[in-house]
């Protein structure tokens, strides 16, 4: 209550202010407990057509307009003090609310998307990333209390808002139930002979299901394990139930060309390694070995992948699709293969000299331990909801998006997570209280706004993946998405660019979405946009890296705002004071008016491009 008087009257005051010395904009800060209250006062003047420029300019903070209109002189330039929350309480934001800016208090040039854009403001995207990205938060790792925190942030941020509480039980979140899975035991025994896991073979969680033992007096060598039209290593074959032992890639002529593709071009039988264990699972297998001769090599490469526990989306299992599979040395391969070895290299030798598929029986006894440890882990995605004010339209929805759970914290690190993705999730906390205000202004999107705070992103997508699941919304009424992951810095392309933003695949499904981004971009920020990692081949395949990427598959338009790289990304040096809050005001702007469009438009964006993979 006392907050609100306060708010009146520095409202009251700065409306006198401006009324004397006839100043058409002026921004005032006052500190308010730990809240920065940003009040803007927008005064009608007749002519002036420079009004945006004007508040564009103001984005440097050296050349800002500030008045210091508190009577206890709490100066408007100085970095008000963010203190580390020590307790929930203590985090839950205030809510830096706006005053209403009236018809008759706007210059004539200013249109609505724009009144409401203004409300986002560096000073705002400042006082969320640094919240989120303090170490009360913990670096938000899924299913830690810091991701648990934050998720409380971001609902009572909502709630401050007036958003209604769309998800569980009348809150905000949506509980995204996942399992975490590690070895309890892993080994294997030939001829009751031990192997030393990770120094003689290697499998992964992931892609194997738990079998506490499987046990076997008999291995069957199949060549490279590949059940083609073109090439066969299964026919004629009896593996049911059967371990079997197979070389990695495909034949290859002596003149380097694959019996697949008759081409020097490997298939994906070479490039995909789920292919093999797919079959293998249909022809009804019942474990690979893939010997493999570098087993130091890809402990090394895949450490992290055999050495952190899995998270999946509990429903989900991959697992499922494929067979049991382990990568053993040659050193255990000679132990199975016996005095057969010799052979058996011939035989490899002839599939690659004729085409002709070889399989033979090894006598052996083999013993395979792959028991996993199963936990549940809770993440959560939290659910931000501005319904349409249209009718017939505000069944549709624009859904956007923001992971903001992080890789916590290793030891004594804190993985902080400022620019991925504090960034994106203080946009979208701002994004819906434009949208918010808007509507309490009487100036609601037609159709609805769906924002959303996703968790899981950093363990594989599984916030997003799972929503797309279980939609609180309708998915055949999601018009587009619009994602935000990490948006507050520069990378190594731009060294002194801060007016750029890396757009990826507003085209991929849609030229609508692409066209509409561009033109809302050019009428009002005039950014560059950066295609550079939308292109199909691009090595690094951003595409595929971040939440959009659910909504794409599932055929809904979607874009993905992002800034690219640099040397603190997934480092404990990824921290707020690095942040540029101009350039994350920018484009939190545009994406804001992106959406404005997509949800005012009378006809819906239409999917004009053939989706890929169908
Ligand atoms: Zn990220």
């Amino acid at each position: 209550m006392k907050y609100f008087i306060t708010l009146l009257l520095i409202t009251f005051c700065l409306s006198a202010q401006a009324q004397r010395t006839k100043i058409d904009t002026i921004v005032a800060e006052v500190t308010y407990y730990d809240t920065i209250v940003t009040v803007q006062v927008i005064k009608r003047t007749k002519y002036d057509t420079t009004f945006i420029k004007k508040i564009y300019k103001t984005a440097d903070p050296k050349k800002k307009i500030i008045k210091d209109t508190t009577k206890d002189g709490n100066s408007g330039n100085k970095k008000p003090p963010m203190p580390v929350a020590e307790n929930v309480e203590e985090a839950a934001p205030s809510s830096p609310s706006l005053p209403k800016a009236t018809e008759e208090s706007l210059p004539p040039d200013i249109d609505t998307p724009t009144k409401h854009a203004l409300s986002i403001s560096a000073k705002e995207l400042r006082f969320h990333l640094e919240k989120l990205a303090s170490p009360f938060y913990e670096g938000r790792e899924t299913g830690k209390p810091g991701q648990r925190r934050a998720a409380d942030y971001i609902a009572k941020a909502f709630a401050s808002y007036g958003l209604p509480g769309i998800g569980l039980e009348g809150s905000y979140l949506q509980n995204v139930p996942l399992i975490s899975e590690t070895w309890e035991d892993i080994g294997i025994k030939v001829n009751d002979k031990e192997f030393e896991y990770l120094e003689d073979f290697y499998c992964f969680v992931k892609s194997n299901r738990t079998r506490a033992m499987t046990e076997r007096d008999e291995v069957v060598f199949l060549g490279y394990g590949i059940d083609d039209e073109e090439y066969s290593d299964y026919e004629g074959v009896d593996v049911q139930g059967k371990v079997v032992l197979i070389y990695q890639g495909e034949p290859m002529n002596k003149d380097s060309v694959s019996y697949l593709t008759g081409t020097k071009e490997y298939s994906d039988w070479t490039y995909k390694w789920e292919k093999k264990l797919e079959v293998a699972k249909k022809r009804g297998v019942r474990t690979v070995l893939f010997i493999e001769r570098n087993i130091p090599f890809f402990v090394s490469r895949y450490s992290y992948f055999l050495t952190q526990p899995y998270i999946r989306v509990a429903a989900q299992d991959p697992a499922k699709g494929y067979v049991n599979s382990c990568y053993i040395s040659t050193k255990m391969a000679k132990e199975i293969i016996g005095n057969k070895f010799s052979k058996v290299v011939a035989m490899r030798d002839k599939i690659n000299s004729t085409g002709k598929p070889q399989a033979l029986k090894m006598k052996c006894k083999i013993q395979i331990r792959q028991k996993e440890n199963k936990e549940k882990v809770d993440g959560s995605n939290v659910l931000g909801y501005i319904e349409g004010t249209d009718p017939d339209l505000k069944k549709e929805h624009v859904i956007v998006t923001a992971h903001y759970d992080h890789l916590g914290k290793k030891g004594d690190d804190i993985y902080f997570g400022a620019d991925d993705n504090a960034s994106g999730t203080s946009a979208v906390l701002e994004i819906a209280q434009a949208f918010a205000n808007a509507k309490k202004e009487g100036e609601g999107p037609k159709r609805s706004i769906l924002v959303m705070a996703v968790s899981g992103e950093e363990k594989g997508l599984l916030g997003s993946a799972y929503y797309v699941d279980q939609p609180v919304l309708p998915l055949e009424n999601a018009v587009a998405n619009l994602n935000v992951d990490m948006i507050g810095r520069i990378d190594k392309f731009h060294p002194n660019d801060p007016n750029y933003v890396y757009v990826i695949g507003a085209d991929r499904l849609s030229s609508e979405l692409h066209e509409i981004n561009e033109s809302m971009n050019k009428k009002y920020m005039q950014l560059k946009l950066d295609y550079k990692y939308n292109a199909k081949d691009d090595p690094n395949q951003f595409y595929t890296r971040s939440d959009h990427y659910n909504f794409a598959k599932k055929g809904i338009p979607a874009a993905f705002y992002f800034n690219g790289t640099h040397k603190d990304y997934h480092q404990p040096s990824d921290t707020p004071d690095k942040i540029d809050y101009e350039k994350m005001e920018r484009i939190t702007r545009l994406i804001f008016y992106t959406a404005w469009d997509l949800s005012n438009r009378t006809d819906r964006i239409k999917v004009d491009q053939p989706q890929e993979g169908k």
